[in-house]
């Protein structure tokens, strides 16, 4: 066998039960790589959530006999579509538009929709995917969805923007509602975009359903706090974390990769509760500030002017300094919070973090550190939060956001940010007690992906085969 899906569990168990589960799950996973050819951001993430099954398999073999992990890595419906639309020069552009409704056993489907040139059916199906299980873990009635583009919206103007939105809901309002598949923001979906998008959909089908779309505008149907919500709900992840061992966020050194929405926010709560943020990137590189990250220049450069770290160094002047080439991760730091895309984190940063006494590292982005990066940090003792626990934040709060749409009510933000540190602090809790209940304390991945697994494959289970 390749791999040696649960070897970790080899001294505590039965070796030859061990040893079938683990084929098991291998067979497993050597038919979603072949159902799947090229998919290779969708097989890591399978690959992720089996590495934890073979215990599971173990102590409840009848998810084994059920179908159901085969069932759970097909999904229940992949939609692809042509989005024509025209430039501000007159000529016509086409892109193509994903939305993949993975599963809906405990709700209707929910995810974000990602707007950026690598985006492809398998980057739409990792997210997809991942949102099953973090959905399942907010313990909220969400299924897992997601969707995109590869449209680019750097350099657009707004009304590129907005006729790029306008055209994508042409095609997509078709397949979702409030009871059907709720999409929100993500890479290039922002407020804006919600609004490009809630626009038309109320325009074709002339109803003012505020549940269809999350992220909405406080003045038509948002919640309070949706903004802030992953960023914030990670850190008060990497608070548990700290909490529960004793500790807290006080005069903790923090580098936050990324300076979108979710690192924005990350930044705004670490300095909220004591720690000092000295980095934060985007794609053309990263910028070091030991005074700490001045939270509204960079807002007002990244967020309103739509411009670069770069000219946040610039802007800020001494001793904030701007880095084109290297990692983000060669800078020393406690507490490391990967808030931009997909493997932006590889063994040799995980070694970098390490060697400069890295203890936590929590996930804003989804899937940003490699398997490779995780088989350190966990053979070191760093401390790890996969994004499927730590940014559950903002998939919550978007929850909590269909649930004032439906009783058309809207609450204040004091009420709804307790509602998320709640809720994270209720995935943290569920993390570390599966993690104990399969002998392996401390491992939130483990933990993750087993409490996500078995709270979905029960409902599945229950609802016949669907
Ligand atoms: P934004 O578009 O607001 O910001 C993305 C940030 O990441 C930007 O700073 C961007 O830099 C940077 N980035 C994107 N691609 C790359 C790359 N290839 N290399 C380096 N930097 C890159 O997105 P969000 O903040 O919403 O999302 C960030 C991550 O968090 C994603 O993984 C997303 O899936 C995840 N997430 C988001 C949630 C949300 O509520 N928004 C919820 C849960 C997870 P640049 O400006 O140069 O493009």
């Amino acid at each position: 066998m390749s791999g040696g899906l649960t070897g970790r569990f080899g001294e505590r168990m039965e070796v030859c039960e061990v040893s079938f589960f683990d084929e098991k799950v291998q067979d497993l996973y050597d038919e979603v790589v072949a159902r799947n050819p090229g998919e290779v951001e969708f097989h890591q993430a399978v690959r992720e959530v089996f590495d934890s099954l073979g215990a599971v398999l173990v102590k409840h073999p009848h998810y084994a006999d059920s179908g159901i992990i085969e069932r759970l890595c097909e999904p229940e419906r992949q939609i692809i579509f042509r989005v024509p639309w025209v430039d501000d020069a007159g000529a016509v552009r086409i892109n193509r538009g994903f939305r993949v409704e993975f599963n809906s056993a405990l709700g209707p489907y929910k995810g974000g929709l990602r707007f950026h040139p690598s985006v492809y059916l398998g980057v739409i199906k990792f997210l997809g995917f991942e949102q099953i299980f973090k959905n399942a873990l907010t313990g909220l009635p969400i299924g897992g969805g997601k969707g995109g583009s590869d449209f680019d919206p750097k350099g657009r103007s707004d009304g590129e923007i907005m006729r790029f939105c306008q055209s994508f809901m042409t095609e997509l309002y078709r397949h979702i509602g409030e009871h059907t598949d709720v999409p929100a923001g993500d890479i290039g979906v922002g407020g804006r975009e919600i609004g490009y998008l809630f626009g038309q959909y109320k325009r074709i089908t002339n109803r003012y359903e505020s549940g269809v779309l999350t992220g909405k505008g406080l003045s038509w149907g948002g919640s309070q706090v949706r903004t802030e919500a992953t960023g914030y709900g990670v850190v008060f992840f990497v608070r548990e974390m700290l909490n529960a061992r004793g500790q807290d966020l006080d005069g903790k050194r923090v580098v936050v990769s990324g300076s979108g929405n979710v690192a924005l926010y990350a930044i705004d709560k670490v300095h909220q509760l004591g720690g000092r943020v000295v980095a934060c990137s985007d794609s053309g590189g990263y910028v070091v500030d030991e005074d700490g990250i001045d939270l509204e220049l960079l807002k007002q450069i990244k967020g309103v002017q739509r411009g670069r770290v770069s000219d946040y160094a610039e802007k800020r002047g001494a001793p904030a300094y701007f880095v084109s080439s290297g990692s983000i991760w060669d800078v020393p730091t406690d507490i490391a919070i990967p808030c931009a895309t997909q493997n932006e984190l590889n063994a040799d940063d995980a070694a970098n973090l390490i060697a400069h006494g890295c203890t936590i590292v929590a996930e804003g982005a989804n899937m940003p550190s490699t398997p490779e990066a995780i088989k350190a940090f966990s053979s070191s003792g760093v401390l790890f939060a996969p994004g499927k626990a730590a940014n559950a934040g903002g998939v919550a709060t978007s929850a909590l956001e269909m649930q004032q749409n439906a009783s058309r009510d809207s609450w204040s933000f004091e009420h709804t940010e307790l509602r998320l540190a709640q809720i994270m602090r209720g995935i943290h809790e569920n993390c570390l007690r599966t993690a104990d209940e399969y002998g392996a304390p401390g491992d939130y991945v483990l933990g993750a992906n087993i409490a996500g697994f078995t709270h979905v494959a029960d409902a599945m289970l229950a609802l016949g085969v669907i």
